[in-house]
């Protein structure tokens, strides 16, 4: 046995008296979790000396070693010790710091090289990103931006091999059709792809995304946010499956004719003249089944979400969505739906909103706001362009004042957490909504943390082959069963 292989029984065995200790209150468990505690400290030191530690934050990725994890200063204040709840008290933390911290220094097997190599060697998926917005006020993401969230370089940094980048037309009215103004999104996205032909490659397919990605190719996919655009026209539909176009949203904030959203469903406002999908929106979720093109639940509303499970015969998707569970907000999925995602094949992509993944963070925003209103108006007076453009500036110049609002980075981990312990890990993915969000939870700045996904997952005790299907395996598993006849 080896001395890993050692210590790796010893403290699965630990790890489960210290549950029956703390969460149960089992005074003979406490004495021997004492006892074990000592015996490893002595153990860790002997260790200590034949293996070299390379660095600080190396301990919390031995697998069998889930309570490092939880030492606070993994990743700011306030991580929690995953599997103690109720009776995990601060001074109880401490305690547990004092004493695991020379255990967890001297257990650099499973370091950061190893997480960043799992990461860097996984398919990476991300299924909505709104920087299209951004390329049409100009922007050009083949070279670094230095602002907002993404871009070529920054994808490559992140380790993120496909990206499904978001059609999505704002329901503000223009000149131009929805269905131009995809077009013309679907455009800038094939000319960022013929720009960069040695880095970049465009798939319409899980073969080509394989094959893209043996080839080193950053992987450009397209996701249609709303409906809209098909103007109440299955044509139109088959057009943009045709001009690769993979998944389609059914509405956004606004509904479209033939399905209603989140938003208005929720809305007492907004009169409806019918809830759900019509007949016509059952024939679009039919014909994208037909097509093989994902059915998108996010931003719908829950009497069409159900409309759509009891119509679709393939797997379903919620491209950028969190749980409900942990923070009501409509733009999540309740635990029955994403029960019905699990048992339709699907996949839940979690979205990284602060107001989606933090239950406290909308208020303290709103409160935040209020008190910079007369610098944000001025804000706002200066800028050019359409609200979206001007929503990311202001945030960019409110920087100062989100930090202290931002949700700590294990709080969008519980979410990823919440759905694979719910429906299981072959049901939960990255929905990012990077440059579609204007402020980011605290260690998740951009697209280049993503590989802070991968080291909090094996933090957590996650296996690295349940990272993988969480990174891009259950994406392109979802895409080969929706592209089947
Ligand atoms: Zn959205």
């Amino acid at each position: 046995m080896s001395r890993y292989s050692e210590l790796r029984d010893l403290l699965n065995s630990f790890e489960k008296d210290f549950i029956k200790f703390y969460e149960k209150g089992n005074k003979s468990a406490g004495t021997r979790v004492r006892k074990e505690m000592n015996e490893m400290k002595k153990k860790a030191q002997e260790i200590r000396k034949e293996i070299q530690i390379d660095s600080l934050r190396s301990f919390c990725y031995f697998d069998g070693f889930k309570a490092a994890s939880a030492i606070p200063f993994v990743d700011g204040p306030g991580v929690p010790l995953h599997f103690l709840t109720g009776h995990c008290m601060l001074s109880k933390m401490k305690t547990l710091t004092i004493v695991l911290l020379p255990l967890a220094f001297s257990l650099g097997f499973k370091g950061e090289a190893d997480y960043k190599k799992l990461h860097f060697e996984s398919v990476v998926v991300d299924t909505h990103n709104d920087v299209v917005q951004r390329i049409l006020g100009g922007e050009d993401i083949s070279i670094r931006t230095h602002h907002g969230q993404s871009d070529l370089p920054r994808f490559r940094e992140g380790g993120l091999d496909v990206e499904m980048f978001s059609i999505w037309v704002p329901p503000e009215k223009t000149a131009h059709s929805y269905f131009d103004q995809a077009d013309e999104q679907i455009d800038s996205i094939d000319s960022f792809v013929r720009r960069n032909p040695r880095e970049v490659g465009s798939a319409r397919t899980a073969e080509d995304v394989k094959r893209l990605v043996k080839e080193g190719k950053f992987v450009a996919m397209l996701g249609m946010e709303g409906g809209h655009p098909i103007a109440n026209d299955l044509r139109k539909l088959e057009h943009f499956y045709r001009r690769g176009v993979r998944y389609m949203t059914l509405t956004w904030n606004n509904s479209t004719a033939w399905a209603t959203s989140a938003k208005d469903e929720t809305d007492p406002e907004a009169k409806l003249t019918h809830k759900g999908l019509t007949s016509f929106g059952r024939k679009v979720v039919r014909r994208m089944n037909q097509l093989g093109m994902m059915v998108d639940v996010s931003h719908v509303g829950e009497k069409t979400f159900w409309d759509v499970i009891k119509t679709t015969r393939k797997p379903i998707i919620a491209s950028h969505s969190s749980a409900w569970a942990l923070c009501h907000h409509r733009r999540n999925l309740k635990d029955d739906q994403l029960k019905a995602i699990a048992r339709n094949g699907g996949v839940v992509f979690i979205n990284f909103a602060p107001a989606f993944v933090d239950s406290t963070f909308a208020e303290k925003e709103n409160a935040m706001l209020k008190t910079n209103k007369a610098r944000i108006d001025s804000i706002r007076a200066t800028i050019r362009g359409d609200d979206f453009i001007r929503d990311q500036y202001t945030a960019e110049q409110l920087s100062r004042e989100y930090e202290p609002i931002r949700p700590a980075l294990a709080k969008l981990i519980d979410h990823f957490d919440y759905v694979a312990k719910l429906i299981g890990t072959d049901h939960v993915g990255i929905g990012s909504d990077f440059d579609g969000i204007h402020v980011t939870p605290l260690g998740m700045d951009d697209v280049t943390a993503l590989p802070n996904i991968t080291r909090e997952l094996l933090a957590r005790g996650y296996s690295e082959g349940d990272v993988k299907k969480i990174l891009g395996e259950n994406f392109l598993r979802v895409l080969r069963e929706v592209e089947r006849h």
